[in-house]
């Protein structure tokens, strides 16, 4: 089975005060007890869940490595349920390598990543949902996405899926025990018993499918690209707009020269700023990359921010770039009625507005006649508020704000319930058409194994592998 012994640094790359060794499977502490040299020579195992001080040495050579805290956690009540170890050591890479080196020439493979949550998963220690929330909670930008991740590795949201399974299988068995046992006087359930008992668990997935769309705003954030022509003060606004959010989360990686992306926390909403240089063409070849890179930040967008110099008449330039924003398929406000293709939303900022105002606000509605308008000057802070309000609107499109209630935040988890809604309405659908009822129950048993690929009870290995794989190494 999955006891072969594993070990990995847990703690990040780089320099810090303590780096951590983690090590689990059946042979955990066989391994690292050669290793461990205490004072006074001592050989059995320390007390389980207690950090012993030693040093860690060469079992060859006998030398040094470092001087440690190590715990040795017994099964089951530890990360994975296995036997696990952890070695604290100082936290630079060199030292911790070498310790690590030496745990596997005794005989421990190196963990794949997320391997430690997968085996906590397959140890019956964290179902599928709570597994991703480990994930979830170390990449959370924003304080409510850490609340959401945590309410998730709790089990919050696993309860509720298996409420839904469970009203599910209710009808299941009803429809079976009639089936597989008709002599036996069980009579054949009637539609009209089981149509409410589907209904019940319809009502408990449609509940959950409906605050997705937010909950997955919380975890994944929105991309808003600030757009316009040179010089009407998009990277001013960029950093106006980080100065007013205090809380400013982690800077994004990949950065470039063409465009720059910043985080800040639009009311817990983790808001990826992306400052694009150009999308207007050019002949001018150097250039021509930049334009495609900034363009190609701007299509992935959300939500563009268009930004003109409003003491400036409008120019063609400006006109192009508004054109090049339409193609993109920006355009109406986000409108709140299901089912319509809604455009991803544009907010225009004229921006300068502490000087004398000269662009032509009517040509600029003609052109984008259901949009919002807001002047900004991020010079005199004017009108920042009413864009943060706007953006926060239409980011939310009339949706509450956070509150405590369990929100699904995973685009994967959206897509099981959606496929059981859909399996439950065709389920529905069969009771009318009066088809026999071990057709109903094959529609339900789909919606019955869609929901179990949240929790995992039902996940491919190869989806299991996938969402593993994503984990980094040491988790
Ligand atoms: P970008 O090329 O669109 O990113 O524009 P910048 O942010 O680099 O700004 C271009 C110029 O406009 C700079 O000289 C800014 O100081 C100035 N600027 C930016 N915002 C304002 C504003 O609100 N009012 C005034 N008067 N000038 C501004
Ligand atoms: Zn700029």
């Amino acid at each position: 089975m999955h006891n072969d012994t594993i070990a990995a640094i847990a703690t990040p790359p780089g320099v810090g005060g303590v780096g951590v060794i983690r090590v689990s499977g059946s042979d955990a502490f066989e391994l690292v007890l050669p290793l461990f040299k205490r004072p006074g020579n001592q050989t059995e195992l320390p007390p389980s869940h207690k950090l012993t001080f030693g040093h860690i040495i060469d079992p060859d050579t006998r030398e040094i490595l470092d001087e440690v805290l190590v715990a040795f956690m017994h099964a089951p009540h530890t990360y994975t349920r296995e036997h696990v170890v952890e070695i604290q050591g100082h936290g630079g890479p060199l030292i911790l390598r070498r310790i690590l080196r030496a745990v596997l020439a005794q005989g421990a493979r190196m963990a794949n990543p997320g391997e430690f949550t997968m085996r906590a998963f397959l140890n019956g220690r964290l179902d599928l949902a709570q597994a991703e929330a480990v994930m979830d909670l170390i990449e959370s930008e924003t304080e409510a996405g850490q609340r959401l991740a945590l309410q998730q590795l709790r089990g919050r949201l696993s309860d509720q899926i298996q409420q839904a399974r469970h009203a599910i299988l209710g009808v299941i068995a009803r429809i079976e025990a009639s089936i597989d046992f008709p002599e036996d006087d069980i009579p054949t359930p009637q539609p009209e018993e089981l149509r409410p008992l589907i209904a019940e668990a319809q009502k408990l997935v449609s509940v959950l499918l409906a605050g997705s769309d937010q909950g997955r705003l919380y975890r994944q954030g929105v991309r808003t690209a600030i757009i316009g022509r040179p010089n009407v003060g998009k990277s001013s606004l960029l950093n106006a707009f980080l100065r007013t959010e205090r809380a400013i989360v982690t800077p994004i990686a990949g950065t470039t020269r063409d465009t720059v992306e910043e985080a800040a926390n639009l009311r817990g909403v983790p808001l990826h700023l992306i400052d694009t240089a150009g999308i207007t063409p050019t002949d001018d070849p150097v250039e021509q990359i930049g334009v495609q890179r900034s363009r190609a930040a701007a299509e992935s967008a959300d939500v563009v921010l268009l930004v003109f110099d409003g003491s400036e008449p409008l120019t063609e330039q400006d006109r192009l770039v508004s054109a090049e924003v339409q193609q993109m398929g920006f355009g109406v406000q986000a409108s709140n009625e299901e089912g319509t293709a809604r455009k991803r939303p544009v907010l225009l900022v004229l921006n300068k507005a502490d000087r004398e105002q000269k662009i032509d606000v009517s040509e600029l509605k003609q052109l984008w006649p259901d949009s919002v308008f807001i002047s900004t000057s991020t010079f005199s802070d004017t009108g920042l508020k009413q864009l943060e309000d706007t953006l926060t609107d239409l980011i939310l499109a009339g949706r509450m704000l956070y509150s405590e209630s369990v929100l699904v935040t995973s685009t994967r988890h959206q897509e099981a319930l959606r496929r059981a809604t859909e399996q439950l309405k065709a389920s529905f659908y069969s009771l009318e058409q009066n088809v026999p009822l071990d057709f109903v129950s094959i529609d339900l048993r789909a919606a019955y194994d869609a929901l179990g690929e949240v929790t995992g009870e039902t996940a491919s290995d190869d989806l299991l592998d996938k969402i593993f794989s994503e984990f980094c190494i040491g988790k």
